[in-house]
């Protein structure tokens, strides 16, 4: 498989690709020097060389699945009352359409639409600009389907498997807790979401993914953390890509703003 612009040869990759989730917090993260944008420069520069990236951001909900086809995706400003430096960031990677229609064929058990009108919205840029900032390596976005329960996504996610030995870094883009109708200032860590910060940590590392997709039974803090699951399922498409026995580590682990965990995961 190659693009037509040559950028992605998709064969004779030795090894498999790391796995990234990434808590990507707020928006300033993206122009901000502070501990989150250091360890994503850290996880990125220990990484293999990419042939392209395949993001799922909690920040592109669909009604069915759909995945970036064009070949210059724009910057999306996704988000409001931020400085004026941040509208003016861009991301200018390209597309990679050849690798758009292989994940179609691919995800064979749903309809994967082509979308050639978005861009990449912050969930992704936010963090690839501090990641890869010379914006070289060809970026896909996939979509959430809004209508499907976290077992739909986390095994979609599971036909994603063969992409790794490709050469495509895949990266779930979220937070595991995120609630902005509960954010604190001082930067104090609510109880509950530290209580269930730490429950998943444990199930992460435990590599219970069952209890990690039933995540609402996992105790009476789940519904403060996860008021909706928008940012909870990039995660999950992560974690599906875990081979058994696989390393699992975590490349950052705080929770900022009183109700948002910053806790990234790298597999592999
Ligand atoms: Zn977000």
């Amino acid at each position: 498989m190659s693009t037509r612009s040559g950028k992605i040869i998709v064969k004779n990759a030795e090894g498999k690709m790391p796995v990234l989730f990434v808590g990507h917090g707020s928006p300033m993260n993206a122009i901000e020097d502070n501990e989150f944008s250091r360890a994503w420069i850290r996880v990125a520069r220990s990484l293999p060389r990419a042939r392209a990236i395949l993001c799922i951001s909690a920040h592109w909900e669909t009604d069915g699945t759909c995945v970036t086809a064009m070949e210059y995706p724009r910057t999306i400003h996704d988000f409001y009352g931020f400085p004026q430096t941040l509208y003016q960031k861009k991301y200018p990677a390209s597309g990679a359409p050849d690798l758009a229609h292989f994940i179609q064929r691919v995800l064979d058990r749903v309809r994967v639409s082509a979308d050639l009108d978005r861009g990449l919205d912050h969930g992704t840029w936010s963090v690839l600009c501090r990641m890869f900032p010379s914006a070289d390596v060809p970026v896909v976005q996939l979509s959430l389907d809004r209508r499907k329960p976290p077992e739909f996504h986390y095994e979609l996610a599971q036909g994603l498997k063969g992409l790794r030995a490709q050469g495509i870094l895949i990266i779930g883009s979220g937070n595991m807790v995120h609630n902005l109708g509960r954010l604190s200032w001082d930067e104090s860590a609510f109880d509950w979401a530290l209580e269930f910060d730490e429950r998943l940590r444990k199930l992460i590392l435990s590599g219970d993914h069952s209890a990690l997709v039933h995540y609402m039974d996992i105790g009476p803090a789940a519904g403060l953390a996860v008021p909706t699951n928008e940012h909870y399922l990039p995660l999950l498409y992560a974690l599906a890509l875990q081979d058994k026995d696989e390393a699992i580590s975590f490349f950052a682990e705080k929770v900022t703003l009183g109700a948002i965990s910053m806790r990234s995961v790298r597999i592999g």
